[in-house]
């Protein structure tokens, strides 16, 4: 009976509420404009609290989550989530505070916010960091309109941004947002940045490129310290897109090989659940000639005091307040749980975990660069799809009925039918193994039975909705036009 919407379960009759008496003196409509009152009695389900707890309990449980199972979605790093930062973070003496409380009242969350910039500064070796901006593509925003003030103020008129070709999409987004022309960059057959094709770009009316490292191959961009002599010698910045952290942590610091910029995922890298679509935060750190330029930090004053300062030149405010405080405490936990040795041991694990599935797959999918990767590893369907017209999609939804999110799929658009694959760290050798064994079922099941494949998933609550119109029309309105 809990396999319904809420509002099949309401009876009105039922008298499973009760509300006492209105004790205030004046009545809503004297106290309320009338305007702004409703003209109608709201809708609202009735049902008794057990009802309610169910009906909720069981959605909670149609929906894939990390607590239920694997979930490789490539690029997101979806990693276990401490439950010690849980703790930390519903701290009410963090949930209570309010950011217009007095900056002497509120020292402890400003200190706390004060040393994750100094950890995370640590790890990736650059000179200062906000970190106000509250997802990754903010940090890309934040960066693009630092590199744009920076070339502003020296009075040099750039106005083009490289962009690898293996790039998120939020990459161009950004930099097109802050008034930029992106210009793609192709890869070469390793998957890393053509050489060739960058020196032919890079020119003086260029502010410089951004990249990710590890690409979204899953790839190390291993010739750096040459992309940054031809970046560097013709005057431009390099951005880097930390969203691939989760590799480098305790390992390599882009602060010290020539990146100039770079956000962070706090909300991939240093856990926090994520994948819902926030909140997150998207710190953003540089080198020292540009931290003028940072959106506000925590400062600390010689008398030990911690405060919201901004720097000289600042491009200014980016949210409201301090950012994402919640998220900030996350890591923080996170980070002084997993301490240096911590961290370098898990990007190690991340590494290894996905090239553990890369060797156990590369006979049965197709592997289009071969050579080494980091912590995700990226196949192609295109066998798939030309031998048996089964596609990345249906392999994708066939995983559901194994029990197992779908990795991420057609990205990056550089490989055809992409599967991409990201176990992270956190995930047992069992795990590995019996997701591996699924897509080995998958591909034998292509071969023999390419319908079941194609039909797939049967074991979710609906099987393939129209994604086109899902996305064009919620789900509210499919239900009132459904019933009234
Ligand atoms: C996730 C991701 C982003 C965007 O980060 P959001 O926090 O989702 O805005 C950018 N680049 C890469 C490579 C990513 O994986």
């Amino acid at each position: 009976m809990y396999d319904r919407l809420i509002f099949k379960l309401s009876d009105e009759n039922s008298n499973i509420v009760s509300l006492p008496e209105n004790q205030f003196p004046l009545k809503v409509s004297e106290c309320i404009k009338s305007d702004y009152l409703r003209k109608e009695e709201t809708s609202l389900p009735v049902v008794s609290e057990i009802d309610l707890l169910r009906h909720f309990v069981l959605l909670s449980n149609k929906n894939h989550h990390l607590q239920k199972g694997f979930y490789p979605l490539g690029s997101c790093t979806m990693k276990y989530n401490p439950v010690i930062n849980e703790d930390v973070s519903s701290n009410p003496k963090f949930t209570k505070l309010h950011p217009y409380q007095d900056g002497d009242d509120v020292q402890g969350i400003l200190q706390i916010m004060y040393e994750l910039q100094d950890m995370l500064l640590k790890v990736t070796g650059f000179s200062k960091i906000s970190l106000q901006p509250v997802a990754g593509a903010h940090g890309e925003f934040t960066g693009m309109m630092i590199i744009s003030d920076y070339f502003k103020r020296k009075n040099e008129n750039r106005t083009k941004i490289l962009i690898p070709d293996s790039a998120h999409g939020t990459n161009p987004a950004s930099a097109t947002l802050s008034g930029f022309k992106a210009v793609q960059i192709k890869s070469d057959q390793n998957g890393e940045i053509d050489l060739e094709d960058l020196e032919k770009n890079m020119d003086e009316n260029t502010a410089g490129i951004m990249i990710t490292n590890p690409n979204t191959l899953g790839i190390f961009e291993s010739r750096i310290e040459k992309i940054s002599h031809i970046v560097h010698s013709k005057g431009g910045l390099i951005y880097m897109d930390g969203a691939n952290m989760n590799a480098l942590m305790g390992i390599v610091k882009p602060g010290k090989i020539g990146f100039d910029i770079l956000h962070l995922n706090l909300h991939k890298t240093f856990s926090t659940p994520h994948g819902g679509g926030g909140p997150g935060a998207g710190g953003v750190a540089v080198v020292e000639s540009l931290k003028d330029f940072l959106p506000p930090y925590i400062v600390k004053f010689e008398n030990g005091k911690y405060s919201l300062d901004y720097p000289e030149k600042s491009i200014g405010s980016l949210h409201s307040f301090y950012g994402n405080v919640n998220i900030m405490v996350r890591a923080w936990a996170y980070l002084k749980v997993m301490g240096r040795d911590g961290l370098s041991e898990a990007s190690k694990m991340a590494i290894v975990n996905a090239n553990y599935i890369k060797r156990k797959l590369q006979d049965i999918y197709d592997l289009p660069y071969k050579n080494e990767t980091m912590h995700e590893v990226v196949f192609s369907g295109r066998k798939h799809k030309k031998d048996y017209n089964v596609t990345t999609l249906d392999i994708a939804k066939r995983l559901l009925d194994y029990g197992f999110h779908a990795p991420t799929v057609y990205f990056p658009l550089i490989v055809s039918e992409a599967i991409m694959i990201e176990p992270t760290e956190t995930e047992s050798k069992e795990t590995l193994d019996s997701f591996i064994v699924a897509m080995k079922k998958i591909d034998e099941e292509a071969k023999s039975d390419p319908e079941k494949v194609k039909s797939a998933p049967t074991s979710t609550p609906i099987s393939r909705p129209d994604d086109i119109y899902a996305l064009k029309n919620l789900f509210v309105n499919w239900y009132r036009e459904n019933n009234g």
